[in-house]
């Protein structure tokens, strides 16, 4: 017998906080409930069948069964600098300031290695993606956790962090569209943060998972689209939201070169790279073509549409998202983010996502996901006012 005990960064781990609320999901399944799950960030629908028949057509060919590059194919590289040039007119080296990435997140994980220090502090977003403090604290450095608050459009207020923070700051997250509060940046957002980033020596990792989900099309707009963005950063991006691709893990980083190369260092000593068969894919989905992605946006914009009015007329107060696939709503008076959606899953089959557990400062708010039927996100908001 061994003793096994956990490394410190790993007991050290913030608590989860979905925990109390997994177990009263999975209590209400046994149990034969007909639950409606607004909590899920995954698209419910299916990969475009033409990006399905090129990752087919690729997966029969021997040269894709063998090792890939780390960096990612250059024709995969030349796609994504492509599609930047075509949607964001951004500029980009495909051999320089591309990477591939096995989905964002595996970036996202892996960028404090190359870069984070013990003690360095990193800022991160709050509520927030979790993937951000916890790379951070992986990786030895500590995460400063930068509120987004309504009153101030959910943007981080750059001007309330302290020197004595800012000394110690190595690089900063941010994610526009927002998970979860579903807010965008504009330009001028942008502009600020790099003159924050020049200013202090931060280098500003952007993710923008969401940029191509949006509504009434107005199009997000790119870190990268900024002058001297690429002087201070990089962009995540991901094909998992833009094409119904979450279970390919396809994604890619964009951006200055020094960033790009100290992360594909990371992954060099780590990983292999992505199938080349979805590589394959991966350009056939960069290449599709506007109409398909019009439809997906649709249907989301229906969905949304249903759910925020539906949301509105029983008297609570939600913003109209303008981008993602998220609502976030404020709980009413009377209850706290987690309590709400235990009394939500308990009385109305519906289950949302607690504010707080994307961090402190989503206290007092909920999360619902637009990935669910028009049918059954109408049956949520009716099942939601028999109990309000
Ligand atoms: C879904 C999501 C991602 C994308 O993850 P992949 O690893 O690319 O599938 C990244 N950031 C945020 C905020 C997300 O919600």
């Amino acid at each position: 017998m061994i003793d096994i005990e956990l490394a410190e960064r790993v007991k050290n781990l913030p608590p989860y906080l979905f925990a109390a609320i997994d177990k009263m999901k999975q209590e209400a399944i046994s149990k034969g409930v007909d639950l409606i799950d607004l909590s899920i960030g995954d698209p419910d629908l299916p990969t475009p069948a033409h990006i399905v028949e090129s990752l087919r057509q690729a997966a029969l060919k021997p040269e894709h069964h063998r090792y890939p590059s780390y960096e990612g194919m250059l024709s995969y590289r030349e796609s994504i600098s492509h599609w930047y040039k075509r949607r964001f007119n951004v500029n980009l080296d495909p051999k320089a300031e591309v990477l591939s990435l096995i989905g964002s997140k595996e970036g996202i994980g892996h960028i404090p290695l190359a870069f984070v220090n013990p003690q360095d502090v990193v800022l991160v977003p709050s509520p927030g993606y979790p993937v951000y403090p916890v790379a951070t604290l992986f990786a030895g450095g500590q995460p400063f956790f930068m509120p987004l608050i309504e009153e101030n459009s959910y943007l981080p207020d750059l001007k309330k962090i302290s020197a004595d923070i800012l000394k110690r700051t190595k690089l900063m997250f941010i994610n526009y569209p927002n998970n979860p509060t579903s807010a965008i940046a504009s330009k001028d957002f942008f502009k600020e943060v790099v003159a924050f980033a020049e200013k202090h020596n931060v280098i500003v990792c952007h993710d923008a998972a969401y940029s191509e989900i949006y509504f009434d099309e107005e199009k997000p707009c790119s870190f990268l689209e900024v002058d001297g963005a690429k002087e201070v950063g990089i962009e995540f991006h991901s094909l998992s939201k833009t094409y119904n691709m979450t279970g390919w893990r396809i994604g890619f980083a964009v951006g200055n070169k020094e960033v790009i190369a100290g992360l594909g260092k990371i992954k060099t000593n780590l990983d292999s790279g992505i199938f080349q068969a979805i590589q394959e894919a991966g350009i056939t989905a960069l290449n599709t073509q506007d109409h398909i992605l019009l439809e997906i946006r649709n249907i989301y914009q229906k969905r949304r549409d249903i759910l925020y009015e539906g949301l509105k007329k029983l008297g609570l107060s939600v913003n109209k998202p303008k981008a993602s696939f998220y609502l976030w709503a404020k709980v009413p008076s009377g209850f706290d983010s987690s309590n709400f959606v235990s009394y939500l899953l308990q009385n109305a089959a519906v289950l949302g996502t607690p504010g707080v557990g994307f961090g402190a400062a989503g206290e007092g708010y909920i999360r619902f996901a637009l990935t669910q039927s028009v049918e059954r996100i109408s049956e949520a908001v009716e099942r939601i006012g028999k109990v309000l």
